[in-house]
Formats: structure tokens, C-alpha cells, sequence
């Protein structure tokens, strides 16, 4: 059904067979990356028959790293709405501002996408146990669709997690512990357990194929804006796995001959709080330093260190695009500003896109005219303790 050939790492180059499980690249530790043969993938399908298709992430099918349709675990994933922000962009005088709303992916983020593609491969290749480190919303995620696998899920939070995410997680059937510190520190207990009782490890991008599931924003972002890119697109960042992922899709779809050569600048937005890709970008580094002390309302920005730093800083750099940092104190105001405007309950992150567009618009970095989306990457619903 699909098109993969091998996995490729994005350091080395270092090639290995997508038939065998792998976490990071056996040679140099760093994210591996799926290949698909995309030659003759454009001899089978095209915009037009994937049009006709269910509104869902896997309406891309032959480029998602399942081979038998059988395997396919979903929830209707993906095909979220892209609104044309009219009132919130009256508000700013600026008319072109679009928000792809995450929010409304089964568990309430943009975490399901990535989840219903790797658990998908996962159950293809025979795992039975998998195993998460989460500041939240990818526990929730992955246990949904462990659930529906009926495959085990283990996940470690951050004591300080919110109770809805916690609880979320232990609906849905996964054993969850709680750590005492930052993600990094829950993927230090959870890899005792992937070494102890041979769990899976799904951490974003220690696997190779939660990207494959993030990169089909990228093919919807073309298929609904008619089969071209806008000029500039606002990503909270964390892990990065969704901007990487975008930016990945981008040339798969050239190849294919979907579209031309334009590219977005793309935005990483922060918290000021936890900021590493902002300060690496800043000081010209090709890797990110460990933040120090990491604190911010928007948990899943809250990633003191991302294995996929290059590729993140990477993409910023080959498209001319930027990163920012943004305070709490504003990512709290921009979510009422979203809110009174569009309709739309943000999650924090969502929020701190808005407030790194605001400050880019007032810098000048972002012109009139010039199509800009925000990405919503996840509902306010978990996080409703916040506006208390
Ligand atoms: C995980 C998460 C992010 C960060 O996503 P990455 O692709 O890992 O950078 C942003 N927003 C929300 C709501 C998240 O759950």
C-alpha cells in the first residue's frame, strides 16, 4: 500500500532496513528519518484522487509508513480545519492571518497524529509494550491509541502534569508514573523500563515514524490552501517534531510534483521561560545547550533539551525564518485575545504562536499581504486550571 524503502538518519546518512524496529541511529544516536520512493509514488496517486478521500491524516496513505491497511489504528486524526482569522486579524490590522486548529485531533492535540503512526507501525512490526516520556499531552495521545491496539501503555509525567492530563491517561487504560522533575528526567525512569521489561520507546523522534505522522500538516496546510504554501508559518516549539516534520513533507511533495520550490520562513516559537532553539538560533549554533531551569505555563514547550535540535535549527536557517521567545505573562493574554476574537480555546501553546506573530508584526520581520498561519497545536480544555 505504501511507498517506504528504508530509514535514513538525518545526521549521518547512516541507511538502515525499515522492516527492522530501531530508536535513534545505531552509529551517531541521532533521529532517524523514513524514505519513501516517491518516483513511484507519483505514478499512483495525486491531489486529485486524494481529494476524494476520508478528511483524515491517512487520506496519505502511501506516504505514511504502513504497508497493510489492517494495521491502521485511528480516531479520525488530522484534516483540522484552516480558519481565516477575520476578526482577530480586524484586531491587528493585518488581513492574511490564518490558524490551523490542532485542537479538535482526538485527545485534544496534535499529538494524535504522530501517535496514530508510530503505535500504527509499532503493532506492524509485533511490539506488544510501549513506553513514554510526556510532559502530557503525547501520554494522552499514545494511550488512545494503545487502547485501541489493545497493546500496553507506560507513562512517565511530571509530578506538576495537571490533574486532566493524568487522568486522561488512566481512563484510556496505560499505567502512569509520576517523576519528580522535567521530561528529561521521566525519560531517564522510563528507559530503565524499556531496558528492564523490553518496552518500546516512542519518545518524539528517538523513533522514526511519530515525525510521519506530524509532517501531514504540512500535506494538508498544501491541500487547503489549493495546492501552495503561505509565506510564513508560526510553530510552538518544543520537541520540534512538527515543525521538522512540515519541513520534511515539503519535499516529499516536490518531488512528487504537488508543488513548486516556494517555501515558508518558518517560525519557532518559545516560552521565555525555556528557550534553547531560540538562543542556539540566536548564537549561530548548530545544536542546542541544555535550559537550565526550564519553568512555563505551555508544558509542551517545556523541553530543555530536543534530540532533533539540528534539524529544527536547520529548517529555521534553509528558510530564512526565525525564532522567538514570548513571557508567559503575554502567551496568558494573547489566549484571551484568541478566544474573544475567533472562538477558539487555545492551549497555551497555541496562544504563544499568536504572541510570536504579535511581536514579529510589530518588528516589521512580517510584511502586509504576506499569508501567515499559526498553528493551535492543542486544545485549553486540559489546561483550564490556568485561566482560574
Ligand atoms: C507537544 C506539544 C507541542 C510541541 O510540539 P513539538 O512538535 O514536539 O515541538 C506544542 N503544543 C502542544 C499543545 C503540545 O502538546
Amino acid at each position: 500500500m505504501n511507498f517506504l524503502t528504508h530509514l535514513e538518519c538525518g545526521m549521518c546518512g547512516e541507511v538502515l532496513p525499515a522492516h527492522k524496529v530501531w530508536n535513534l541511529c545505531p552509529k551517531c544516536s541521532k533521529p532517524l528519518l523514513a524514505r519513501y520512493d516517491l518516483e513511484a509514488a507519483k505514478e499512483v496517486i495525486n491531489p486529485g484522487i486524494i481529494s476524494r478521500r476520508e478528511p483524515n491524516m491517512w487520506r496519505y496513505r502511501e506516504l505514511l509508513p504502513v504497508s497493510d491497511p489492517a494495521n491502521i489504528l485511528t480516531l479520525g486524526e488530522g484534516f483540522t480545519p484552516l480558519h481565516h482569522a477575520r476578526r482577530l486579524g480586524k484586531e491587528l490590522g493585518f488581513s492574511t492571518l490564518y490558524i490551523k486548529d490542532e485542537g479538535l485531533n482526538p485527545t485534544g492535540s496534535f499529538k494524535a497524529r504522530g501517535l496514530s503512526a508510530a503505535v500504527s507501525r509499532a503493532k506492524e512490526l509485533g511490539i506488544k509494550s510501549l513506553s513514554i516520556p510526556t510532559a502530557g499531552n503525547a501520554g494522552g495521545a499514545l494511550s488512545a491509541y494503545a487502547a485501541l491496539a489493545g497493546m500496553e501503555a507506560h507513562v512517565f509525567m511530571p509530578s506538576d502534569v495537571p490533574r486532566p492530563f493524568i487522568n486522561e491517561c488512566r481512563v484510556l487504560g496505560a499505567s502512569v508514573t509520576l517523576i519528580d522533575g522535567l521530561i528529561t528526567d521521566c525519560g531517564k525512569a522510563a528507559a530503565e523500563g524499556v531496558k528492564k521489561y523490553g518496552r518500546f520507546d516512542v519518545s518524539t523522534l528517538k523513533e522514526p515514524y511519530r515525525i510521519e505522522g506530524k509532517k501531514t500538516m504540512g500535506y494538508e496546510l498544501a491541500e487547503q490552501m489549493n495546492w501552495t504554501l503561505p509565506d510564513v508559518i508560526i510553530y510552538p516549539t518544543g520537541g520540534g517534531t512538527g515543525l521538522v516534520g512540515m519541513w520534511k513533507a515539503f519535499d516529499e511533495m516536490e518531488k512528487m510534483g504537488w508543488i513548486d520550490s516556494k517555501r515558508p520562513r518558518m517560525v519557532t516559537v518559545q516560552s521565555a521561560g525555556c528557550a534553547p532553539i531560540v538562543k542556539a538560533f540566536q548564537e549561530d549554533k548548530d545544536f542546542a545547550e541544555m535550559w537550565q531551569d526550564a519553568r512555563t505555563i505551555a508544558d509542551g514547550l517545556r523541553v530543555p533539551a530536543a534530540v532533533g535540535d539540528f534539524l529544527i535549527l536547520r529548517a529555521l536557517r534553509e528558510s530564512s525564518g526565525t525564532a522567538v521567545a514570548v513571557p508567559d505573562k503575554e502567551i496568558m493574554e494573547t489566549s484571551y485575545l484568541l478566544g474573544r476574537t475567533q472562538g477558539i480555546f487555545a492551549a497555551p501553546e497555541g496562544a504563544a504562536a499568536l504572541a510570536g506573530f504579535i511581536q514579529l508584526l510589530r518588528q516589521g520581520w512580517i510584511m502586509n499581504e504576506e499569508r501567515v498561519v499559526l498553528f493551535n497545536t492543542g486544545s485549553g480544555h486540559k489546561y483550564s486550571h490556568l485561566w482560574d
